[in-house]
């Protein structure tokens, strides 16, 4: 007899609709599918080519963003800067405007969450940072050009450490850091580009900018 008993951590890349790994997380789904069954209300899927040379990692979906319009910081506050700055460098095409059939496209480049789940109050907790990454990691195996990984704050970063098997010691966080990975990979760091780290200014344009510039003239030198 086949054993046909479900493998409850699959090796891929995007979390199945109903992914039930996060408690919380699927309480809140469940409440949103009840209040808002117009919306998303699942895991966001990564968005961009397998090709991609570069995957850009986010912390998680936001309620009326990325968890209302199933895209990546789309509809999110954060996704204004972040696709503006990616169509200036040319990691993008077309205009972005907020809804998934916008017609932009990404160029070399993919854009993933930490946490494919929308959290409470936009904070995972430890326990869904880790239930989620063997789904980064298996995201990251699936790119075969993948040259460089973008982590957009501490979480982010944190969690692409997880699913290398890298000690945090040893590679610490730090805005306009850079990191060798091995494996011909490298990390560049930059605060998320939050409305409250902008607001704040702990996070500018002008250094977001500088960042995503970097990355964009370590690609055209690989
Ligand atoms: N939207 C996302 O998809 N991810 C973030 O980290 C923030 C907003």
């Amino acid at each position: 007899m086949p054993d046909l008993t479900p493998d409850p951590m699959p090796d891929r890349a995007e979390p199945p609709r109903d992914c039930s790994l996060c408690p919380r997380l699927v309480t809140f789904r469940e409440e949103n599918r009840a209040a808002y069954p117009d919306w998303f209300n699942g895991p966001v899927p990564s968005f961009g080519a397998d090709t991609a040379r570069l995957l850009i990692v986010g912390l998680a979906p936001g309620l009326k963003g990325a968890n209302r319009t199933g895209r990546p910081f789309t509809g999110d506050y954060a996704g204004d800067l972040l696709y503006a700055t990616l169509l200036d460098f040319g990691l993008a095409t077309g205009t972005y405007d907020a809804r998934p059939d916008d017609g932009l496209t990404l160029r070399d480049c993919m854009i993933t969450n930490a946490v494919r789940c929308l959290p409470p109050q936009n904070k995972p907790i430890g326990d869904e940072v880790r239930a989620c990454n063997p789904f980064l990691a298996a995201r990251i195996a699936a790119l075969p050009n993948l040259k460089a990984i973008m982590a957009l704050g501490r979480v982010a970063h944190e969690a692409v450490l997880g699913a290398h098997g890298l000690k945090r010691a040893a590679y610490p966080f730090a805005h306009n850091a850079i990191h060798d990975l091995g494996d011909d990979l490298t990390l560049f760091d930059s605060y998320h580009c939050s409305r409250y780290n902008t607001n704040t200014r702990r996070l500018t344009v002008e250094m977001f900018r500088n960042v995503v510039g970097d990355i964009r003239g370590f690609l055209d030198k690989s």
